[in-house]
């Protein structure tokens, strides 16, 4: 009897792809070069922790992701207020003082050598064995790297990008920078399955905000974005917006947001710290206003550029 080769139905990834791709991925953390790690910078792909760290075991931790320009941390203090603001939602001491974790992350960006990066940091309570409650004692897990990022190509406001609308499955205390993400990496999966780059999230008929971005509507010329509270993040690049709406005469409202709303809004955007605010051209495959970037929206870009530029050459801190 003749063997026959399996017939290949699956045009999934094959073992080579996975193989190649775990190589890419092991070259990219190589790349990442120093990162900190409890007290020590370390080379990335030498540093470890226990398996047993609460992070891994229950996504029991807090992150920040600050922005780094001309070299420059972007609002570090507003990105350690809402590190301590969440750290203390879930009881958990700062490991650091604020100049600490200023001298800490300005290492990383002055290693890492270019202008454009962006710093990710990472608190967890520790490692432990494994019990829900909080542990006595651990010491808490302190991470933290820069990576760089060229912000001119990753985002692009020229084109605009694609939404779905999902419903917000998420917790209610998305307030906490919690690094439990699992209901948003679900979310922005399912995004990307169709073909998008963010899902915009519906919870009760209002919208909140975007898997990992804010969200804002423009009608007519005004500009509408939900509320701070429980139920949101606090965004650093949502709060700039709000400032730079208010020095240039830009109407701008916080309000709460009916889902049909999207449907018919004249703009829709959205913002964070890697994207920077980012106009959506498509909404669960339906045009948004006129199919490209909206005036409003161009005013508002224009303007965050003119800041990031007036940071970079230190006329604004
Ligand atoms: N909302 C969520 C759920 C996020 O994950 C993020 C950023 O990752 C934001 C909003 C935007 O926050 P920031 O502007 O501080 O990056």
């Amino acid at each position: 009897m003749t063997a026959t080769k399996p017939q290949q139905h699956n045009k999934g990834p094959t073992r080579e792809d996975s193989a190649g791709s775990r190589r890419q991925q092991a070259i990219e953390i190589a790349a990442m070069g120093t990162v900190y790690l409890n007290g020590e910078f370390v080379a990335a792909e030498a540093a470890s922790i226990s398996p047993m760290d609460r992070g891994f075991i229950f996504g029991d931790g807090i992150y920040e992701v600050v922005p780094v320009f001309g070299g420059r941390l972007f609002r570090p203090g507003q990105h350690l207020q809402r590190l301590r603001n969440s750290l203390g939602a879930i009881g958990l001491e700062n490991p650091l003082t604020d100049s600490q974790w200023a001298s800490v992350l300005q290492r990383l960006v002055d290693d890492a050598g270019t202008d454009d990066q962006y710093v990710y940091l990472q608190v967890t309570r520790g490692v432990a064995p494994r019990n829900h409650a909080f542990p006595d004692n651990a010491r808490p897990t302190v991470f933290a790297y820069a990576q760089r990022m060229n912000y001119a190509t990753a985002t692009s406001a020229a084109t605009g990008i694609a939404v779905i609308t999902a419903e917000d499955i998420r917790w209610r205390r998305c307030d906490i920078k919690s690094t439990a993400l699992l209901a948003a990496v679900m979310l922005r999966q399912q995004a990307a399955e169709s073909g998008a780059d963010e899902a915009i999230l519906v919870r009760d008929g209002l919208v909140t905000e975007g898997a990992a971005s804010n969200v804002f509507l423009v009608r007519d010329d005004t500009v509408v974005t939900p509320p701070k509270g429980p139920l949101i993040l606090a965004g650093i690049t949502r709060d700039l917006v709000l400032e730079l709406a208010q020095q240039h005469d830009m109407p701008l409202i916080e309000r709460a947001v009916k889902e049909n709303e999207l449907a018919t809004a004249h703009e829709i955007w959205i913002a964070s710290s890697t994207n920077e605010i980012k106009p959506v051209i498509r909404i669960d495959g339906a045009t948004v206003g006129s199919g490209g970037p909206g005036p409003v929206f161009a005013r508002m870009y224009q303007h965050y550029q003119d800041y990031k530029r007036a940071f970079c050459e230190g006329r604004v801190d």
